[in-house]
């Protein structure tokens, strides 16, 4: 195959960037905007050995969960890239995804798969929006997204992810920005104020929180749009974050309280998390309910356990399981995040779980070996890369009756449960939760116990 070369295609999967990928006489192209079933006639654009990249040129016949987009701005932004299928098919895009992992990476058959839990709307669901602040061509201040992979802004204040309300107060510092002749953050030369503006919203509490992130010190007039911003029903909190480095971390270190206690309250479940503008939050509340209660209903606790919950973050998983064990210790690796989830279990007056700072393969041996301390169940949320493997190799000395693996990568996931069933651990379920709809990822939780 060669570039420029016109082929037809029909698409029977996805890759992880959300392009269709076909076959064309067994060479393997991925095709943006491309959906599974579609058939197509496409331009090869770039030809590597043994795949390449092509475009559509002709929709022959289009595939039965094919959908036009919500957002207008849905190709452009890429931050969804299954819009442009039905929400059914986009599950069963997923629930796929997760067997095809067990099955050929993990070389595991007959999985004990349950269907995907989806939400009932799959819009709407963010419960916070980074919203950067731009100028267009002409000059005129806009917010919106980044365009795919770039830098530059497409204008787009109502992110149909998030909450209605976003665009109400995006508009509001947009004109506040207007009045009061107040520049926007240029990337190209350091110049201008004001970079991002964060919202955040706690679903379960209706508390609002606007964080307004800044090349500077101040913002001018700002009493003015606080009172504009104290209109909006549930306002709690608003803050300025100073961020002054040339690069594109979104946040700095500094928070300036305008007003309010420096934090919004949410629950998941029956357990109060505080959230402020710098802490770490899962952004779907409704499905992190649904993920979190099938791994406390998977770890199977009757209030004797001692349980693990390796790569803990801020403690969502601990503090949801320390309700119904004897002792949760907790790992993770961002001393912020266990700052937070100290702070969160004194808030709720769980006293039975307890934090460390570390690698969990560092920790996890440390706290075996050195201290001996045991385990009756153990949790795993790690990152997309999975397990070390000395954290694997621990937990099968440890020997816990369950394992309960929660992950966002369907593959590391797969790789790491067949080391675990080599060691004399059962598959019992796997249960794929669609965390982020709309988008191509997909979050699954494991049972295992011991034979
Ligand atoms: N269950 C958590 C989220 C887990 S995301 C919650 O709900 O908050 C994965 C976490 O693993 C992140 O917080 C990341 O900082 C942490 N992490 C990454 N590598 C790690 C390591 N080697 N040891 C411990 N934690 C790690």
């Amino acid at each position: 195959m060669q570039k420029n070369e016109m082929v037809t295609v029909t698409i029977e999967d996805l890759s992880q960037n959300g392009e269709g990928i076909g076959k064309a006489d067994g060479y393997t192209l991925f095709i943006k905007g491309a959906v599974i079933g579609d058939r197509v006639r496409a331009k090869i654009i770039k030809a590597k050995k043994t795949y390449g990249y092509a475009r559509v040129e002709e929709l022959l016949s289009p595939s039965a969960s094919r959908v036009s987009p919500a957002c207008p701005i849905a190709e452009p932004c890429g931050g969804c890239q299954l819009q442009n299928m039905t929400y059914e098919a986009q599950l069963a895009f997923k629930q796929k995804k997760v067997a095809d992992s067990f099955a050929r990476l993990g070389h595991l058959a007959d999985v004990p798969m349950l269907p995907i839990k989806g939400m009932e709307h799959p819009f709407r669901y963010r419960n916070k929006a980074q919203v950067p602040v731009s100028r267009d061509r002409n000059g005129r201040l806009i917010a919106g997204f980044y365009a795919g992979r770039t830098h530059s802004v497409i204008p787009q204040e109502d992110c149909l992810l998030g909450a209605e309300e976003n665009a109400q107060i995006v508009r509001m510092v947009l004109d506040h920005m207007e009045r009061c002749h107040i520049p926007p953050y240029e990337e190209e030369t350091g110049n201008g104020l004001l970079r991002h503006i964060l919202i955040r919203k706690g679903f379960a509490t209706g508390e609002w929180m606007v964080c307004l992130i800044i090349n500077g010190d101040h913002f001018p007039k700002m009493e003015q749009l606080t009172k504009q911003l104290l209109t909006i029903p549930g306002m709690t909190d608003i803050s300025l974050n100073i961020n002054k480095e040339r690069n594109n971390v979104i946040l700095g270190r500094t928070i300036c309280q305008v007003y309010g206690p420096g934090y919004i309250t949410d629950y998941i479940g029956n357990v109060a998390y505080r959230i402020s503008p710098l802490s770490f939050y899962q952004v779907n509340p409704v499905q992190t309910e649904v993920l979190y209660g099938t791994a406390l209903d998977y770890a199977g606790l009757t209030g004797q356990e001692t349980v693990w919950d390796l790569y803990c973050g801020i403690g969502t998983i601990s503090l949801f399981l320390a309700q119904k064990a004897k002792q949760v210790y907790g790992v993770e690796i961002v001393e912020a995040a266990i700052r937070d989830a100290r702070e969160n279990a004194a808030l709720n007056q769980l006293h039975n779980a307890e934090f460390f700072v570390g690698k969990a393969e560092e920790v996890l041996p440390q706290k075996y070996e050195g201290e001996q301390i045991q385990a009756d169940v153990i949790v795993v949320d790690p990152p997309r890369k999975g397990c070390d493997k000395a954290v694997l190799d621990t937990m099968i000395q440890m020997a816990p009756k369950r394992i309960v693996y929660v992950s966002c990568d369907p593959a590391t996931l797969a790789r790491d449960v067949r080391v675990l069933v080599d060691a004399g651990y059962r598959l019992e379920k796997v249960q794929p939760v669609d965390m982020f709809p709309n988008t191509v990822h997909v979050e699954t939780i494991t049972s295992l116990y011991k034979k």
